[in-house]
């Protein structure tokens, strides 16, 4: 387990997870998890971040609409997170979380039959964590935000221009593409709708049906009305030429100039993790379509399982930067009245204890 990569003038995390137990271990250390990371440590919880170190934006040369940090690069904006999270005591280690595990020595949840609290006596640790290097942590709560994987179309030249001249959203590229000549790589049912919407940012944009569906009557009514040049046949690859991307190459060897190519990646919830604790991912729908699949929550971010949170992309697949931030500090916020419940109800019942114990027998 190493430090993650260096933020200056970060009080300095260890680099492993000194204590054993913590009350949260926050798994993900993106913009979800460094907020919720960061409520927890101010609410002077004990908390572990675990990061892998592979946030989803990392090929984009900025963050886009995040109010007071327009335009930041996305490892900058992590990294004053890292020193926000650690400022306020949070730790914070490098590394992947592989095994998580429900304690049954777990706190008792409610009360008994007669009112009494159920949980009096000290209790264990509800989960254990197991990271790749073979490090185990116990933790009272769980906070998930290991985010989603982008399913690109398999199209030669997509994955190497992904996150520059190949993008997908239009309120993180949107402005930075303005006026220049734009391609929609049409893979299913969004095509239409996607070159609709990339219209507002350019008058340049034509939609590659490729092996997404033909357009009906009113779409194409409604494309023509809007300027929207539409292109048959497959597409077989996006020429990139010096890194940047040149055109847009059919079947038949026609080469069709474009600067921006707009995907729909398939979002994939990674939420795999979860399964050890019996949650598994579901479709998650726009429009009626399938975007992909995501872990769900209730708004706080609780899941089905007691003591289980998530927030950003693993439970809104299509959560922005400032977005999953808000859900991470709302499901810190929620851990830690979650845990003053539980400790309240123990304090109560250890002082009901005491009384009975220490009054005159009759
Ligand atoms: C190319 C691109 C550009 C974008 N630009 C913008 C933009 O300009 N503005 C905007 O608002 N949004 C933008 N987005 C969306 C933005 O990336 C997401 O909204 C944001 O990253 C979601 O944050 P998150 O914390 O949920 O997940 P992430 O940022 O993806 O962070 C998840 C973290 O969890 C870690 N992790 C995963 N599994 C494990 C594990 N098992 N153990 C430990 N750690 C783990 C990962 O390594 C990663 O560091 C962009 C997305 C893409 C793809």
């Amino acid at each position: 387990m190493t430090v993650p990569p260096a933020s200056t003038g970060t009080p300095a995390p260890t680099g492993s997870p000194a204590a054993t137990h913590h009350e949260v271990v926050v798994i993900g250390g993106g913009p979800a998890g460094l907020a919720g990371a960061t409520a927890l440590a101010r609410a002077r919880r004990s908390v572990l971040l675990v990061d892998a170190g592979a946030p989803r934006n990392a090929p984009a040369g900025g963050v886009h609409n995040y109010l007071g940090h327009e335009g930041t690069p996305p490892g900058q904006l992590l990294a004053i997170g890292r020193k926000e999270v650690t400022g306020y005591g949070g730790r914070i280690v490098e590394g992947t979380v592989t095994r998580l595990e429900r304690l049954t020595g777990g706190a008792v949840e409610g009360t008994t039959t007669d009112g009494e609290a159920a949980d009096a006596e000290p209790v264990g640790p509800r989960f254990r964590v197991g990271l790749g290097d073979g490090t185990t942590v116990t933790a009272d709560r769980l906070l998930i935000t290991t985010g989603l994987i982008d399913e690109l179309p398999d199209v030669p030249g997509v994955a190497e221009g992904w996150g520059h001249d190949v993008l997908h959203c239009p309120y993180c590229h949107g402005w930075e593409v303005r006026d220049r000549a734009i391609g929609i790589l049409s893979t299913g049912p969004m095509g239409v709708h996607q070159a609709l919407m990339w219209r507002q940012w350019s008058e340049d944009v034509t939609l590659f049906v490729h092996t997404g569906p033909e357009p009906d009557e009113e779409e194409y009514e409604q494309l023509a009305a809007r300027g929207v040049a539409v292109v048959d046949g497959r597409v077989t690859e996006l020429r990139i030429e010096r890194g940047r991307l040149r055109g847009v190459v059919l079947e038949d060897g026609h080469v069709i100039g474009r600067e921006a190519v707009i995907v729909a990646p398939r979002f994939t919830a990674r939420g795999g993790l979860l399964a050890d604790l019996g949650i598994t991912p579901v479709d998650q729908e726009v429009e009626g379509h399938v975007i992909g699949s995501h872990i769900t929550a209730d708004p706080t971010g609780a899941t089905e399982v007691p003591g289980v949170w998530v927030a950003g992309n693993v439970g809104v697949l299509t959560e922005q930067v400032i977005g999953s931030a808000a859900a991470g500090m709302r499901a810190g916020s929620m851990i830690n009245a979650d845990l003053i419940k539980e400790e309240t109800r123990r304090a109560v019942a250890a002082r009901r204890r005491s009384a009975r114990e220490t009054a005159p027998v009759s």
